[in-house]
């Protein structure tokens, strides 16, 4: 069986220990391959690497950055079905999901970040008559990048790329769970001229090598994506040895959908927002809010078409879903589905395993529909991550929002409506960190990305990201 092996100062290499842990295929249930269970060992190989790189790298000129950048981000394009086919195997999600969406994205994380920071600029700030105060921004040093399994390679290149590219070296733990790409990455890495050291790669569980890594004293910041709970740890870990933090955590967003909307176009993209990668990305609309007037209607359809979704393996063209990403999680899915009938709940389609032909253990799921529930019940407060939405009907742009708001999460919210005037009034008072009015998921890398209340702190994307990644420092000079 294969073995994949951590890439620390520009070598592939065994974990110190010796200790593996299995790789699932969620499509198929199977083992697959073998990932080091690296430790605090690991890690401290991997900081000694990266402090003897820092120099280099951060002393680098930023054109000749920059090239390394934009060759790593061609060195993935150039190997754009090795990729596609490594992430779809791992996280079980769609092929032709991993060929639009995943991939494509790490090559413009690279090429995005590689090149702003070319037009990266600092402030000054003229104090007339007295003297001029500029503002120096200096790489933080060595910096941690710690990344969840719905979107591998997609957010572990969101981390790495703006680190690098602001001169820091990094210590990057992919998820335990997908670290197929992020192994990868460590060759293309090596090809695209990037010194050894500026960028290690760590395989195994959180609790072992992510721990090692968020306790390091050399270690000057953590980058971390994922669930709310582990983010509460990481900021009680890192926060007494005075860490930068940027927390980017769980969401259960509202997507609210009022009469004067564009039907049609309002429908198809819904179908999209709550069950793309299976419901498996933190900005999926997994509470369904329908002003009243069109509720019936809206139910009708859009059950109609959630019904007509193909699941199926994601080599399949036709697979809209693939296998949701593993046997835990598939059933913490159906425990919610449970859940949610004790309170009261009706499963209007969905709610149960599929068994697809000849790959019957896989871990696949009918999207799922729920409606009947109170907005304040647990399966409308917690986080499902899975293709799970549940449908409400409401009078009242005030009675909307009241429910929007009501989880302990704010990371993102859709709204449908053809009122301009509403749109603004509502996204202003909409508890999130991205609004989308009439679209969903679309961005642009040059936006602030994060959520508010348990969702998150801090922004990643464009200046943000870049600003993150470097320590401001003021210089006065008296004229
Ligand atoms: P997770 O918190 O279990 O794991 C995320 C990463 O943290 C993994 O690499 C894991 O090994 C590591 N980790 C776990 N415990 C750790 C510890 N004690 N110390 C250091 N590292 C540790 O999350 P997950 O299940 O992989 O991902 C799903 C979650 O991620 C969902 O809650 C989802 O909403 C969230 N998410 C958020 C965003 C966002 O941008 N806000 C994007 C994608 C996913």
């Amino acid at each position: 069986m294969e073995k994949l092996q951590n890439f620390i100062d520009g070598k592939y290499c065994d974990p110190i220990e010796g200790q593996y842990i299995d790789n699932y295929e969620p499509a198929s249930g199977k083992v697959y391959s073998l990932i080091p269970n690296s430790d605090a060992q690991d890690v401290e190989l991997a900081v000694k690497a990266a402090e003897k790189a820092y120099p280099v790298w951060s002393k680098m000129s930023i054109d000749e950055r920059s090239a390394i950048m934009v060759k790593l981000s061609q060195g993935i394009e150039a190997r754009m079905d090795e990729f596609v086919q490594a992430e779809s195997r791992d996280n079980g999600k769609p092929v032709t999901l991993a060929a639009h969406v995943d991939i494509p994205r790490a090559v413009s994380n690279f090429h995005f970040f590689g090149t702003a920071i070319l037009h990266f600029a600092s402030e000054s700030h003229n104090m007339e008559g007295v003297g001029v105060n500029y503002t120096l921004r200096k790489p933080l040093g060595i910096v941690g990048c710690i990344s969840p399994w719905n979107l591998p390679l997609y957010l572990f290149s969101w981390k790495i790329a703006p680190a690098l590219a602001a001169g820091n070296c990094v210590i990057a733990k992919p998820s335990e769970v997908t670290p197929y790409t992020a192994y990868l990455l460590g060759k293309v890495a090596k090809e695209a001229g990037m010194p050894d050291g500026v960028l290690n790669i760590l395989h195994g569980e959180g609790g072992g090598a992510g721990d090692a890594i968020v306790k390091h004293k050399k270690i000057k910041a953590i980058s971390f994506t994922g669930g709310t709970t582990t983010g509460e740890y990481i900021a009680r870990t890192a926060a007494p040895m005075f860490k930068k933090l940027s927390l980017e955590l769980g969401g259960k967003n509202p997507n609210i959908i009022f009469a004067d909307c564009d039907f049609k176009e309002m429908l198809s993209t819904t179908l999209r927002s709550s069950f793309a990668n299976q419901g498996q990305i933190c900005l999926c609309g997994s509470r369904i809010f329908v002003e009243r007037s069109i509720y019936d209607k809206f139910k009708e359809e859009f059950v109609k078409r959630v019904e007509n979704t193909i699941v199926a393996h994601p080599s399949d063209a036709m697979a809209k879903l693939g296998a949701v990403v593993s046997k835990p999680h598939m059933e913490k899915v159906l425990s919610y589905v449970e859940l949610a009938k004790e309170e009261g709940g009706t499963v209007l389609t969905g709610g149960k395993r599929v068994i697809v032909e000849g790959y019957e253990d896989g871990y696949y799921l009918r999207p799922t529909v729920i409606e009947g529930l109170p907005f304040d019940c647990r399966t409308n407060q917690e986080e499902i991550f899975g293709p799970v939405v549940t449908i409400t009907p409401f009078d009242t742009e005030e009675e909307a929002l009241i429910m929007a708001n009501s989880t302990q999460y704010g990371l993102s919210a859709t709204l449908w409506t053809s009122n301009l005037k509403r749109a603004h009034r509502m996204s202003n008072e909409i508890d999130a960190g991205i609004v989308w009015i009439n679209a969903w998921l679309v961005r642009d890398l040059r936006t602030p990305f994060g959520g508010v209340k348990a969702s998150g702190v801090g922004r990643e994307g464009g200046w943000e990201a870049l600003r993150f990644f470097t320590e401001p420092k003021n210089v006065f000079v008296k004229y």
